[in-house]
Parts: C-alpha cells; structure tokens; sequence
C-alpha cells in the first residue's frame, strides 16, 4: 500500500512521515531531502537544483520524473512519498509508475492555515557549523544569534524569509490544487487538520492507516 502525504511547507509532513515510518513497514520519499542532497552537490545538477530551491521554484517534472525511477527501482516494497507529486503531471506520471506496486491507497492532506505556516517558518533559524536547527518562538538559543551547542552563528535560510515563505506557499497551492482533485476524484483523499498537536494529527493517521489495512510493525 503506497501513500502520499500531502501538505504545504511547515505543515509538519516530515514529522507525520518518520511518526509513520516507525509504526508501519514503508520506505520513504522525501522530495525535500533528496532535493537538499543534490542542491549540496558541487555538480552541474547540484547547482542547478540549488538555484531553483534559492528561487523557491520547482525542479522539473523530468527530473523529479528521473529521481523517483531511480528510487523505485534501488527499493522494494510499499513507499510513503512526502513532497511529490507536485502538479497534475507528477500525479499521473506517479499512479503510472506505481500501477504494478499495488497502485496508490491513500493520499492524506494535512490542511494549516497559511499565517500559521508563516509565522512557523520564518522563525527558523541554523548553525552554519553544525547545522543544529532552532525555532525563535517556541525553540530559541540562550544568546541571540549564537548556537547553544558549538558557538558557531546563527542563519536564516534564504527560502525562509516571510517573503520567500509567501513565494513558496503561493507556489505550492497553485501547484497541489489540480493534484488533490485528482485523487478526490478517484475517492482517495483524506483530510487532516494540521493545526494541532504533532501527536494528535498522528493519531488521526494512525488509525486511518490501520483501518485500511495497513500492517503495523510488530512490536
Ligand atoms: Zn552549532
């Protein structure tokens, strides 16, 4: 059973995801992961991908198209995809891709209002040493700017401004619109209040997954 996990940025996809992956038997997809590995690269695709996410755009349906045949084919078994499809074409291109795996079970979209995701995200800021993540409001470092752990300093990132953050989100509703009437259409989508408890929203996820069968990992 492949699911999709759909939700804006700050939504809390990847928590629900490795909440997820720690009951139930699946492998992970994380769009954004893959994305920061490449962007990291010193190659022509590294700099390329990091330019468009610095733009808050969206790497190309081929290459995003190219990524997922690679990872299908180096992992077998039932995939959780977090952050794809992106755009009516991804979503065709991956129900086709997984038509011989079992086809897609379900598709949760976590829904959070955007002055919440806002305020979420642009409060972020990283060591530039040792990339140890802090939140201003409900995270922060002892001293302003400096990293509690190593001392290095503290960074905004650049996709992360309130600015860029109304960019993305803008982007990813334009983007994911046409995607989720697509599975509504197919019966296969199912809403979840994302402005609540980390662990509230899972519990809501849990019992959907066990309910549609599902099998959790053996304790
Ligand atoms: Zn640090």
């Amino acid at each position: 059973m492949n699911i999709i996990l759909i939700g804006p940025p700050g939504s809390g996809k990847g928590t629900q995801a490795k909440k997820i992956l720690a009951d139930f038997s699946l492998n992970y997809f994380s769009a954004g992961d893959i994305l920061r590995g490449l962007a990291k690269e010193d190659s022509p695709l590294g700099r390329e991908v990091a330019q468009i996410m610095a733009q808050g755009k969206l790497v190309s349906d081929s290459l995003m198209a190219q990524i997922i045949e690679d990872f299908l084919t180096r992992n077998e078994g039932d995939v959780v995809f977090d952050g794809y499809p992106r755009g009516l074409d991804q979503a065709v291109f991956l129900e086709k891709s997984l038509k011989n795996r079992g086809g897609i079970s379900l598709v949760i979209n976590l829904q959070v209002p955007e002055e919440v995701l806002i305020n979420r995200l642009s409060s972020r800021v990283i060591c530039r040493n040792c990339d140890a993540v802090y939140n201003l409001i409900t995270n922060p470092p002892k001293k302003k700017e400096i990293c509690d752990t190593c001392g290095g300093e503290l960074y905004q990132r650049d996709d992360e401004t309130p600015e860029a953050v109304k960019k993305r989100l803008a982007v990813f509703d334009r983007q994911t619109k046409p995607v989720i009437e697509f599975f509504d259409r197919k019966g296969g989508i199912f809403n979840v209040d994302g402005n609540q408890s980390i662990e509230a929203i899972y519990l809501i996820i849990r019992k959907k997954l066990v309910n549609i069968g599902l099998g959790l990992i053996s304790a």
